[in-house]
């Protein structure tokens, strides 16, 4: 196939992602939501200790399929930037320090999204050698997504509770 003939097949397709679910009600969003992170919210990974399943899960949700960027959430490269952590994983030992100095990088307001039942509760790290202990052991986390993995419908409906798009 041609350039020529794959560009014409490009454009004559698309972008094909999964239809957009209803928006969520506004009794779907957590009350700790900072009004100015609605509509739009940038996002810092971090992975404090996942086997990288969730970020199998994430990359997913924010691939061409579920495409959680057409929602207002979209992941950048630094706290700095960001309005929220996405934090994949237990908390090693090694990494309870780092993932509160890069929380204390992000500006105010913001959030921390604990994803995964690893960053919930441990999941089936806990009692590792390794582990430090949740995410809310170490920070303040106001949204939870549950499931090892988390599916990526689940992670974008955690995302929509926050743009409120
Ligand atoms: S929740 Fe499951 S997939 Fe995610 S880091 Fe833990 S073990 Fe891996």
């Amino acid at each position: 196939m041609t350039i020529r003939r794959l560009a014409g097949l490009i454009w004559r397709t698309g972008m094909i992602a999964e239809v957009a679910p209803p928006p969520p009600g506004l009794a779907d969003t957590p009350s700790t939501v900072p009004a100015p992170l609605a509509g739009s919210l940038q996002l810092r990974h971090v992975d404090a200790g996942s086997c990288n399943g969730c970020e199998i899960e994430v990359s997913a949700a924010f691939g061409p399929v579920y495409d959680a960027e057409r929602y207002g959430a979209r992941l950048v490269a630094s706290p700095r930037h960001a309005d929220a952590l996405l934090v994949t994983g237990v908390v090693t030992h090694n990494m309870a320090e780092p993932l509160r100095r890069t929380l204390e990088a992000t500006p105010t307001p913001r959030m921390v999204l604990a994803v995964g039942d690893c960053a919930r509760n441990c999941g089936v790290l806990a009692g590792g050698y390794g582990v430090a202990g949740a995410v809310s052991d170490i920070v303040d986390v106001d949204l939870e997504v549950h499931g090892c993995p988390p599916e990526p419908d689940e992670i974008v409906a955690a995302l929509r509770r926050l743009t409120g798009r």
